[in-house]
Parts: structure tokens; C-alpha cells; sequence
């Protein structure tokens, strides 16, 4: 076994020196010395070749002439040992000729007999410089070894960990060609597990939605940093999967497909509906004893006489703005419901926008001026196309909004509604001078039973429900609903809806 490691620790390189002169021993070892090798000397063969096996130089300085093994002999036991010692032959002038002859048997070089000092540095100095360079190769191509079996690693570590997620993966190129497909996304779309790449989308499913979605984000239209866009579609044998999709942008800005993950949402679609379909038959259940509870208290107040307690009366006043508190939020939770069943906007017919919104401001506006606000709704500068949509549904988005803007409108505020044309949508505008939305906030005044609590908005009472049912209305009616805020200076919501 080779010794190693061929420099001392302190890095110096090995070299023996083996020659049977003391003098051209000694000679050497100062000189060699002083040029920060590690000398160590031997003066006949046997004794060379033990401190090579154990002392592993890097270069040998070896004299041909000795007594005992003839240094052609030792030479041949070095490189069978170990061919990268590099050994410079020291040789007399008539024995040019065997230099030649050990430089063909694998010496690097030779260096004859009376030597200068500056002969031998020379000499040892372009040993030590090939020595360096043949460690440097050996180092560029053991990174370069590395590298590439890191490469396959991570590579096979990647194929790993995407054949194994448990949620469909989709890669596109930016021509919308599937390039990759895991195999939960063919177990989930029922494709062969053998079923090939290289098609578009539609080859492998056909839903509009889910396709556009694809074909969006490999053109490179979802690469903000924000939320990626989703999709819900459902699939025969009541399935359902939610698709969402980022574009793949390269350093150069360049879009270069799509990543899509497809997840299963069928359990989370099912409970959903069975908890609409409980909320539902429960407040089916309650809204008529509780009406009839609110109509007696109604009653029973009206009928009470001057005279009678005071006190009752506050308590019966007060039960009866309980009951109606329970009746609207039974009502909000049924409209909810039915917008989840799908069950609202099923009879569209054409509606006169401008019209349907003064009904609307006419109605309100009772209220607007108990409160001494200005609800107005302005003209719109081009006449409005009719719209073909549910009239409830339309009365119900605006009716909540200009509710609100009401509700949350200090007294002496003013409301404007306002509807135009904007290309192939109308566009209804409803903004008031109230207490406004605090930035963070308003993402979540969609959410069910979401309400803002602070000093202005304690008192104001109502069930959080509106802003979800006008949301839900809007989308069922392909439309959007957008809301810019200030606090302290008042909000707009801003409805589109195509017609
Ligand atoms: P509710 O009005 O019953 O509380 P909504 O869902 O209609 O429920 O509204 C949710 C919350 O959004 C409200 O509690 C209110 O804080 C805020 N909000 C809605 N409209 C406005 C508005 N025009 N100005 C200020 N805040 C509003």
C-alpha cells in the first residue's frame, strides 16, 4: 500500500535524495532546504526504496552509480510502486547515455555529474512546477467528477420528490405544450399512466377554464410575486380539483412556460355543501317562529298603553330589535346558501340599470335624509345598454352597498352613485365621504361575518354577511367587485359587470 500523503504537514514537498557520496548528499540537502522542501536522504538502494514505500516522496534525486541495487533497478521498483513519483536521475558524464536510457524507462528527468547548485535548482524547480500543475489537473477534474455526479443526483432527487407529490403537477413551455406531467395529475384527470408529453393542454382535458389557465400562465400573464391565480372545475362522479398556475419567468424576463399544480378538493367541496345545506334547513327552521315571535312583541307593544311600565316597554323595544337582528341575519344566511346552491340568477332577463338604481336611491333615500346625507345618483354621460341579468340579484348588490355607504357615513355625509360604460362592461360606482377602510382590512371585508370593530363602527349594527353575498352575487353574475378606501375620508366600491 502507498504511504501518503506526499508533503509534510506543513505542506513542503518530499523529496529523497539518494546518493552514496556524503558530500553530494549533504550538497544537496542545503540546498533544497533552502528552497522549502521536505529533504530526507538515504545513501544505497534498499534503503531508498524502503523510505519511498514509507515515506511516500513526491520527488526522488537518484544517483545511478551505487553499490548494492543499481539505481536502474531501483527506478524500476519506484514507478511499479508508484508511476507519479517523479525521479531525476543523477548521473556521471560517461554515463550520458543511461540517463537516456532511465528517462525512456519513465524518469522525468536527469542531472549530470559535477552539478552547480543552480544546475540541481533548475532542475528541481521545473519538477516542482509540472508536479503543481499535474495536482492542479487532478484537482479541476475531481471537482469536475463531483459536479457532475451532483448533478445526477440532484436531478434524480428532483424526478423524485415530483413523481412522489401527492398533487398533480403540470409544466408547460411558453407555447403551451405540456412538458412534464406527474403522476397524480394523470390519476387525477384518469389519463394512462404512460400517457406521453409534447400535446397542449386541451389533448389531455377539456374544460375552457382550466385550458385558459394554462395557456394564460405560459404566456407569461401570472408572474407576479403575489397569489397565482386559481380554478375550480369539476370532473364526472362528483370530483372536484382546484388548478393553480405561475408563470416561469428566466433571469432574462423572458417567460418560459407555466408551472400548474392541480389539487383535489372534493372532501373540502362536499363538507362545504353539507354545512351550506345545514345552515340552510336551520334557518329555514328559525325564520318562521321567529318571525312570529318578532310580530307578537309588535303586537304587544303596540297595544301597551300609556301608563303601562316603562321598563317592559324598554325590554319588549329591545327584545323586538333583537328578533329583527335574527331575522336579517337568517335572511343574509338564505341568500348565502342559495348564491353556493347555484340556485340564484337562474331567470336573467333585460334590466334598465339606470332604472333598477333609482328604485333603489329613491327607496334609500328615506333613510339617507333622517341622517341629513346627500344620496345622489349621477347620469351617466353615454345611455346604458341593457343589462341581461337577475333583477334580485342586481337589487340585492347595490341595495347592500348603498346600505353601507349609508350605515357607514357619519350624518351630513354624502353618498354617489354613479354608472357608465366602460368597452363591453358597465361599470357602477358607489362612493361615500364615511369612516373609510384601514388598508389591512380590506381583503378580509369580503369574508362571511368579517366586520371592522373600532370606536366609529361599535354601534353600528349588522351581521358581516352583506359585502359576502354582494361578492358571491358579482361573481355568479361573471362580474367583479373592487373597494379603494381612506380611513377618515370615505371608500368606493366599484362594480363591472359585462353585458
Ligand atoms: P355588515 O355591514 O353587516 O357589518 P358587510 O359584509 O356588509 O357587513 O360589511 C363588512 C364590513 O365592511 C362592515 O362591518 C364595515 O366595517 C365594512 N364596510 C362595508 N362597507 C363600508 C363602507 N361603505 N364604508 C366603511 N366601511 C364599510
Amino acid at each position: 500500500m502507498k504511504a501518503s500523503p506526499k508533503e509534510s504537514p506543513e505542506n513542503a514537498i518530499r523529496i529523497l535524495v539518494v546518493d552514496d557520496e556524503p558530500d553530494i548528499r549533504d550538497g544537496c540537502e542545503r540546498i533544497l532546504r533552502r528552497m522549502d522542501f521536505d529533504v530526507f536522504k538515504a545513501q544505497e538502494g534498499e534503503e531508498a526504496l524502503a523510505k519511498v514505500y514509507a515515506q511516500a516522496p513526491a520527488i526522488v534525486l537518484l544517483d545511478l552509480k551505487m553499490p548494492g541495487i543499481d539505481g536502474m533497478e531501483v527506478l524500476a521498483r519506484i514507478q511499479q510502486h508508484d508511476p507519479t513519483v517523479m525521479v531525476i536521475v543523477i548521473t556521471g558524464y560517461a554515463t550520458v547515455e543511461t540517463a537516456i536510457e532511465a528517462m525512456k524507462k519513465g524518469a522525468y528527468d536527469f542531472i549530470p555529474k559535477p552539478f552547480e547548485p543552480d544546475q540541481l535548482r533548475i532542475v528541481v524547480n521545473r519538477a516542482r512546477e509540472k508536479l503543481r500543475l499535474t495536482r492542479e489537473t487532478e484537482k479541476l477534474a475531481a471537482e469536475r467528477r463531483k459536479t457532475l455526479a451532483d448533478l445526477g443526483t440532484e436531478k434524480s432527487r428532483i424526478r423524485t420528490i415530483v413523481e412522489s407529490l401527492p398533487s398533480g403537477l403540470v409544466v408547460t413551455n411558453a407555447l403551451g405544450q405540456v412538458v412534464l406531467m406527474n403522476p397524480a395529475f394523470r390519476l387525477q384527470l384518469n389519463l394512462p399512466e404512460d400517457a406521453p408529453a409534447g400535446q397542449p393542454i386541451e389533448a389531455y382535458i377539456l374544460d375552457e377554464g382550466f385550458s385558459q389557465l394554462v395557456r394564460e400562465s405560459s404566456a407569461g400573464r401570472h408572474c407576479s410575486s403575489g397569489s397565482a391565480p386559481t380554478y375550480e372545475f369539476a370532473l364526472p362522479g362528483e370530483r372536484y380539483l382546484q388548478a393553480r398556475g405561475r408563470s416561469v419567468i428566466s433571469e432574462d424576463n423572458e417567460c418560459l412556460g407555466a408551472v400548474v399544480t392541480v389539487v383535489d378538493i372534493t372532501t373540502m367541496k362536499i363538507l362545504d355543501r353539507l354545512k351550506s345545506e345545514f345552515v340552510a334547513t336551520v334557518s329555514h327552521e328559525l325564520r318562521s317562529p321567529l318571525s312570529t315571535i318578532h310580530e307578537q312583541i309588535a303586537l304587544v307593544l303596540r297595544d301597551m298603553v300609556q301608563g303601562d311600565s316603562e321598563r317592559e316597554q324598554l325590554l319588549l323595544a329591545r327584545a323586538k330589535e333583537k328578533t329583527q337582528g335574527l331575522i336579517s341575519l337568517i335572511g343574509d344566511l338564505l341568500d348565502l346558501s342559495r348564491i353556493e346552491s347555484g340556485s340564484v340568477c337562474q331567470e336573467p332577463k333585460p334590466v334598465q340599470l339606470e332604472d333598477l338604481l333609482r328604485g333603489i336611491v329613491d327607496f334609500l333615500s328615506t333613510r339617507s335624509n333622517s341622517r341629513n346625507q346627500k344620496l345622489t345618483l349621477e347620469a351617466p354621460q353615454t345611455p346604458l345598454p341593457p343589462l341581461t341579468a337577475d333583477p334580485l340579484a342586481l337589487e340585492s348588490i347595490f341595495g347592500n352597498l348603498i346600505t353601507n355607504a349609508i350605515n357607514y357615513t357619519p350624518d351630513g355625509g354624502e353618498i354617489r352613485v354613479a354608472a357608465e360604460v366602460a368597452g363591453d362592461r358597465v361599470q357602477v360606482r358607489v362612493s361615500d365621504t364615511g369612516f373609510g377602510i384601514e388598508p389591512d382590512k380590506l381583503d378580509r371585508i369580503f369574508e362571511r361575518f368579517y366586520r371592522v370593530k373600532n370606536d366609529k363602527t361599535r354601534f353600528i349594527t349588522g351581521t358581516g354577511l352583506g359585502l359576502s353575498i354582494v361578492k358571491g352575487l358579482v361573481q355568479t353574475l361573471r362580474g367583479a367587485i373592487t373597494v379603494a378606501s381612506e380611513p377618515g375620508k370615505g371608500s368606493t366600491f366599484t362594480v363591472t359587470l359585462p353585458y
